[in-house]
């Protein structure tokens, strides 16, 4: 079985900044990852609130640097699906899909998935007019009009990055005011090509072989009624990826790793960082912030066992 000081589970802005920072102190560090690098920030058109890139940044720039960064340093990246971790005396067994890897500490930075509305019609017609992706499938959408389920930054993000193909985007939230960073309600509310819908639910999305509208609940009078849209792009919050952690280590009732200041979490020698743990920000910064505590707290506790 292969051995390492620390196994960081996820590459993503929190996994690649811990793996970078211990590989440094001299740790022997393997990161496992099941798809590429960059996590969430992969779909990222635009990132303007990272440090360090006045013009901002797009997601597919700044995976590969921090991966760069990390492997110059000395972190090797396995290509894996970690299915658990198990303690074993003084190992941290991390299994993977393929093969077991034994560490001494592991910080789990495995992030977030977007959560599903679960309504009617959202699973049926994924990827034939749902998406979770405007970077990615907006362009199949161009001269239509689609709409953009949620309040959040995510919503108003992926609203703006859709103007740049569909004829009309609809922001369709079911708060009466959004739940965002000013400067994207600012660019939302003026864009000409986005129209906001506010206190409305969606009970359902429908089509035949793709979307052709959803049904709406006017959440004030109570009333339904439908629109006509091609494309229905959901970002409804985030889901942690913790599945694999459930009995292991403590989480909070929402599937959040509880942690404390230094990224501990309730078993030694297991850290956690990101907004895969309770009280995370799910910022960027905050997340590169949490991995380089989670690396230090990790070399620390691995030097007072030496
Ligand atoms: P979020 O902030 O949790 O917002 C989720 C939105 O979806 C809310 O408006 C929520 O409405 C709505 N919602 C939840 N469940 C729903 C349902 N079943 N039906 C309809 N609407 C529903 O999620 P997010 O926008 O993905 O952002 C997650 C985190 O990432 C945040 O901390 C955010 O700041 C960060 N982020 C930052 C950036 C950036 O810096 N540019 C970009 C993207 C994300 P209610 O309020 O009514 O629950």
């Amino acid at each position: 079985m292969r051995e390492f000081d620390l196994i960081v589970i996820g590459a993503g802005v929190a996994g690649l900044t811990a793996a970078m920072h211990a590989a440094r102190a001299g740790l022997s560090v393997a990161v496992v990852e099941r798809m590429g690098a960059g996590g969430q920030i992969a779909a990222a058109e635009r990132i303007e609130n990272f440090p360090g890139f006045p013009q901002g940044v797009s997601g597919a720039e700044l995976g590969p640097l921090l991966h760069e960064q990390a492997e110059a340093a000395g972190a090797e990246f396995v290509l894996d699906t970690v299915e658990g971790i198990a303690v074993d005396g003084e190992w941290r067994v991390v299994n993977a899909a393929s093969d077991p890897i034994n560490a001494h500490a592991v910080i789990v930075a495995a992030g977030s998935a977007l959560r599903s509305l679960g309504v009617p019609g959202e699973e049926t017609f994924l990827g034939r007019g749902v998406s979770h992706c405007a970077s990615c499938d907006g362009h199949f959408f161009s001269g239509q009009e689609v709409c953009v389920i949620g309040g959040g930054d995510s919503a108003l993000d992926e609203a703006l990055v859709l103007t740049e193909h569909a004829a009309c985007v609809a922001i369709i939230h079911r708060g009466a005011a959004f739940d965002a960073q000013r400067v994207l309600i600012d660019r939302a509310t003026k864009h000409d090509k986005i129209e906001i819908v506010a206190s409305t639910g969606v009970e359902e999305i429908v089509g035949a072989d793709s979307v052709v509208g959803v049904r709406l609940r006017d959440l004030t009078a109570g009333t339904i009624h439908e629109r006509a849209v091609k494309g229905v792009f959901v970002y409804v919050g985030l889901e942690p990826n913790t599945a694999f952690l459930r009995g292991i280590v403590a989480l909070d009732p929402a599937g959040h790793i509880e942690t404390d200041i230094m990224m501990r979490t309730s078993v030694p020698g297991i850290f956690a960082a990101g907004d895969v743990r309770r009280h995370s920000v799910a910022q960027l910064a905050a997340a590169a912030g949490d991995g380089a505590t989670a690396a230090v707290a990790a070399w620390r506790y691995l030097k007072e066992r030496a």
